[in-house]
């Protein structure tokens, strides 16, 4: 394994902490705000048959709108599904960036629109296709994997897009074909997956400024503390905190396994907005976030996404009203984007296939 030289990251961290610095947060709303703000948007919804796809990390309140509107909940690539096959004529996006212009990508007929388009993500931000361009022509014997959380540009860039949920598999699949692997952006993921298939992997230097601040030291004391507690991690956490994990995996993995597992006390290592939905699928079970701000940690990052964190009721109805913080994607950008992207939607139709065939 080896990885791209570190010279050009300090100024990477200047611009996440600019986006941090800029970032305004949601104000808090009282429950008569909140319940006005639902009625407007299900009536403008209703209107202009619109439907809300919302992550996992984004705020309950829109979690809870989104599945009583007859949208969805869920990780990036259910999400860029859903929005694929529903009959909407606008998709309202609430997550970050990469996940509208995926959304727009795989839905050119329909009017994407985000709560704002402000919300990006660290990984993406790190990972400019310019400089990743010039990384991959340094290496054309390489497949170039790419992880979902990048910019159209840099998807259009690679050989296949990845998930979380789906990136050890494709991989493999790839391994097994002789292949050598070019990995781009998060590194913790990227090693991750080197370190369960053994692959000849090449990788990019950046990481999520959420996942990066789970601590394994911490993490000891906690279990300490809870010594029949379950350790669930996300894969973009550093590999020491990996190590500790009865179970690592997706948004969507670490919901199922939360509810599979006997132990009643959970410590969860990803961003806090999964807990509305663990609490709605495991209510009998303790949920507790694992341990984050190490000496050098902001704690606008602690398991807790700034830019998921901008998606709101309030920007929404706005975005909605005005059909603005429209997501747009150059056509022929996204033509060569949908190459990967499909590569990845046709290789999971494959796997359940497969795996419905052996049931
Ligand atoms: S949690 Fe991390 S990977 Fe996800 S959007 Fe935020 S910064 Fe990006």
């Amino acid at each position: 394994m080896a990885s791209i030289p570190t010279d050009t990251l300090a100024s990477d961290t200047e611009i996440v902490k600019n986006y941090l610095d800029r970032a305004e947060l949601p104000r808090a709303l009282g429950s008569d705000e909140v319940a006005g703000y639902r009625e407007q948007i299900k009536a403008l919804m209703a209107q202009k048959n619109a439907k809300l796809v919302a992550h996992y990390y984004t705020d309950a309140l829109l979690q809870e709108l989104a599945e009583d509107s007859g949208g969805f909940v869920g990780d990036s690539l259910e999400m860029a599904r859903f929005g694929h096959d529903c009959d909407a004529d606008i998709l309202v996006v609430a997550g970050v960036r990469f996940m509208g212009e995926t959304a727009k990508i795989l839905s050119p007929d329909k009017k994407v629109l985000m709560p704002t388009l402000e919300a990006t993500c660290s990984l993406d931000i790190a990972c400019p296709i310019d400089r990743f361009s010039e990384f991959c022509d340094q290496h054309p014997e390489r497949t170039v994997v790419v992880y979902a959380n990048t910019s159209a540009a840099v998807k259009a860039r690679s050989d296949w897009v990845v998930t979380s949920s789906i990136a050890v598999d494709v991989v493999e699949h790839l391994m097994d074909a002789g292949e050598k692997i070019l990995w781009a952006p998060d590194k913790h993921l990227g090693s991750y997956i080197q370190r369960k298939t053994g692959v000849d992997m090449l990788l990019w230097d950046a990481a999520c400024i959420v996942h990066e601040e789970f601590k394994a030291r911490g993490l000891q004391d906690m279990k300490a503390l809870h010594p029949n507690a379950a350790i669930l991690a996300h894969p973009e956490s550093p590999a020491a905190v990996l190590e500790m994990a009865d179970v690592v995996g997706s948004t969507t993995q670490i919901i199922k396994a939360a509810q599979r597992v006997p132990q009643s006390e959970i410590i969860v290592a990803t961003d806090q907005g999964i807990f509305h939905k663990l609490q709605q699928l495991a209510p009998d079970k303790t949920f507790i976030i694992a341990p984050t701000a190490g000496n050098d940690a902001t704690c606008r990052s602690c398991a807790n996404c700034p830019w998921m964190a901008m998606n709101s009721l309030e920007s929404m109805l706005l975005s909605l009203q005005q059909e603005s913080e429209e997501v747009l994607v150059d056509a022929e950008l996204a033509a060569k984007a949908m190459l990967p992207l499909q590569r990845m939607l046709n290789f999971a139709s494959a796997q359940q296939l497969q795996v419905k065939g052996k049931a």
